[in-house]
């Protein structure tokens, strides 16, 4: 039996237990106006709880592109309202943080910075909800621990994120740990989302990791999209297309149907 959460809300959306799983859709980076618009329609269209908005990103080689940071700022506003869903976005420097909440309805923390401090304690002293994404390296316990620092300074709407550790396997970008998503939900009174993108790096495992973390009572999702993987300017090998994404987010509602009753 799960541990229930304290519903909140997420701009105009609620995360409640028990409910539908969140779906947050997007590209990785946003690319242009065009771009995110384009993906963003398709993904409304679908009825996706929330969008991604990479507009800085954390990459491990410094000539991979970076995201196009404040420049994308406008183009979030134009989709945000456009569409009126709540925006998931990357923060990465707590000097981001204040400029950031005026379109940002979610922060993410991304693994490269859960053992930030500083930057969990800034998002503490927000009322906004934070993803906080599990390091590469983390055990569960240094993972909670971090949150509880967001927690420590006032701010209780902490989502966890499992986007995969690094292990001895190779074949895959990393190891997506189904084990913490069941043993979190059993054991903490965390949401527990998954981010079958990252976790696989693979756009052809990213349906049925899905549905594995659904099934080990994940509360929502994140997801990359991309209409031309191809020629997405990152982390295109793991993006699905809207019409992968429409296909999955159907087999994930069956999926929460028949298993609701058991969480
Ligand atoms: C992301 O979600 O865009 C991202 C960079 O993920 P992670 O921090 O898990 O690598
Ligand atoms: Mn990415």
């Amino acid at each position: 039996m799960s541990m229930k959460f304290k519903a909140f809300s997420i701009g105009p959306t609620n995360l409640k237990p028990d409910s539908i799983p969140y779906i947050v859709g997007g590209p990785c980076a946003i690319e242009s106006l065009n771009q995110y618009t384009h993906i963003s329609s398709e993904l409304k269209n679908c009825g996706v709880s929330a969008l991604r908005a990479g507009i800085f990103k954390l990459r491990t080689k410094p000539n991979s592109f970076q995201g196009l940071g404040k420049e994308a700022y406008p183009y979030v506003k134009i989709v945000r309202e456009k569409f009126n869903l709540p925006i998931f976005s990357e923060v990465t420097d707590p000097r981001q943080v204040e400029e950031l909440s005026v379109f940002v309805d979610c922060f993410q923390v991304g693994a490269r910075n859960m053992y930030n401090y500083e930057l969990l304690k800034e998002l503490g002293k927000t009322q906004k909800p934070v993803l906080l994404k599990r390091a590469f390296s983390a055990t569960i316990d240094e993972w909670v621990h971090a949150a509880g620092y967001i927690e420590a300074e006032g701010n209780n709407k902490v989502i966890l994120c499992e986007r995969g550790i690094r292990t001895f396997e190779t074949k895959t970008r990393n190891t997506f740990d189904i084990n913490a998503i069941s043993y979190l939900k059993r054991n903490t009174h965390y949401p527990v989302f998954a981010d079958p993108s990252h976790g696989t790096g693979d756009s052809q495992l990213v349906s049925d990791i899905s549905l594995a973390s659904v099934a080990a009572g994940a509360d929502g999702l994140l997801i990359e999209v991309h209409h031309n993987p191809v020629k997405a300017l990152s982390d295109g090998f793991q993006a699905i297309t809207p019409s992968e994404f429409k296909i999955l987010q159907k087999k994930i509602y069956k999926l929460h149907a028949l298993l609701k009753d058991e969480f």
